[in-house]
C-alpha cells in the first residue's frame, strides 16, 4: 500500500533521515519506534506532505505521491493524527469532528461517517456540543482520532498518541487502535512507548538517528537484545 523509498529529509544544514526505506501492506499495524530526536515526526510528515524531501519518492496505492501536496494526499486516503492533538480549541466537538470531513469525497458521506465515529467513540456524541478546550487529554485525543475519521483514510498514521496520557488512557488507546485496524483502515504508529507497540503491531521499524537500524515483527524485536536494552530498559 505505502513504499517510502531512499527518504532523506534536511532541516537547512542538519541531515534528519537518511535514505529511510519502508514498507506497509494494506491491513497492516506498522510502528516506527525511537528515542527523542530520531526522526519519527519527520517521517510521518513526510509520508503526510507537510515535510519536504530532499531525496527519495513515496507510493501510495500504485500511485507516485511524492509531489502531490498535503491536501491532495488526503482525499487519497492518507490521513494524520497529529501529534499534541491540534484541535481548534473554541470549537465544539462535533464541529472538529466535521472540519475532518472537508474533501469533497468525505464530505458525500458525512451524516454516515458521523453516526460510525459515534458509535466507535460514544463519548464523543455525549458531548458533541462541548467546547473542545474543555475536555480531558485523553477526551481531546479522541476527537482528533474521530476528525481523523471523518476523513474515511485508508491510511491513519498516528504521532505520539499515548503522550501525556495515564497508564489506563493508554491501554483503552492501543485498544482503539486495534479496533480501528479491524475495521479495514490500515495503521501507521509513531510511539515511544516501546513495550506496548510491539505488543499490538505487526510489523516494526526501529529508527536511530535518523536511519533505519532495525525491522521485524513485534514479538521478533520484542525479544530482540538490542531492543531490549535501547528501549525496554532490561
Ligand atoms: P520526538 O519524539 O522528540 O518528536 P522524533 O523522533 O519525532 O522525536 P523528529 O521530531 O523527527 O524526531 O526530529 C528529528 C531531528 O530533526 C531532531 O534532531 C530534531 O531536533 C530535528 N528537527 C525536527 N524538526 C525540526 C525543525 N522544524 N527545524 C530544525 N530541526 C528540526
Amino acid at each position: 500500500m505505502l513504499k517510502v523509498k531512499n527518504l532523506s529529509v534536511h532541516y537547512g544544514g542538519m541531515q534528519a533521515l537518511a535514505n529511510v526505506n519502508i514498507q506497509v501492506n494494506e491491513g497492516e499495524i506498522v510502528s516506527i519506534v525511537g528515542s527523542n530526536g530520531a526522526g519519527k515526526s519527520t517521517t510521518i510528515n513526510a509520508i503526510s506532505g507537510l515535510r519536504k524531501l530532499t531525496s527519495g519518492t513515496i507510493e501510495f496505492m500504485g500511485k507516485d505521491a511524492t509531489a502531490v501536496e498535503a491536501h491532495d494526499r488526503v482525499p487519497m486516503g492518507i490521513v494524520q493524527v497529529p501529534e499534541g492533538r491540534k484541535l481548534f480549541p473554541i470549537m465544539t466537538v462535533e464541529e472538529n469532528l466535521l472540519l475532518g470531513s472537508s474533501h469533497p469525497e468525505a464530505r458525500k458521506v458525512r451524516n454516515e461517517t458521523l453516526k460510525e465515529v459515534y458509535k466507535l467513540l460514544p463519548r464523543l456524541e455525549e458531548r458533541k456540543k462541548q467546547i473542545s478546550k474543555t475536555l480531558s487529554g485523553g477526551e481531546q485525543q479522541m476527537v482528533a482520532i474521530g476528525r481523523a475519521l471523518m476523513s474515511r483514510p485508508k491510511l491513519l498514521m498516528f504521532d505520539e498518541p499515548s503522550l501525556g496520557l495515564s497508564p489506563l488512557l493508554v491501554q483503552n488507546l492501543f485498544s482503539l487502535i486495534r479496533q480501528i485496524s479491524s475495521q479495514g483502515i490500515t495503521i501507521m504508529l509513531v510511539e515511544q512507548n516501546v513495550k506496548q507497540t510491539l505488543q499490538i503491531v505487526d510489523r516494526c521499524y526501529v529508527l536511530e538517528n535518523g536511519s533505519i537500524s532495525l525491522e521485524g515483527t513485534g514479538q521478533e524485536l520484542l525479544h530482540n537484545d538490542h531492543v531490549k536494552k535501547a528501549f525496554l530498559g532490561m
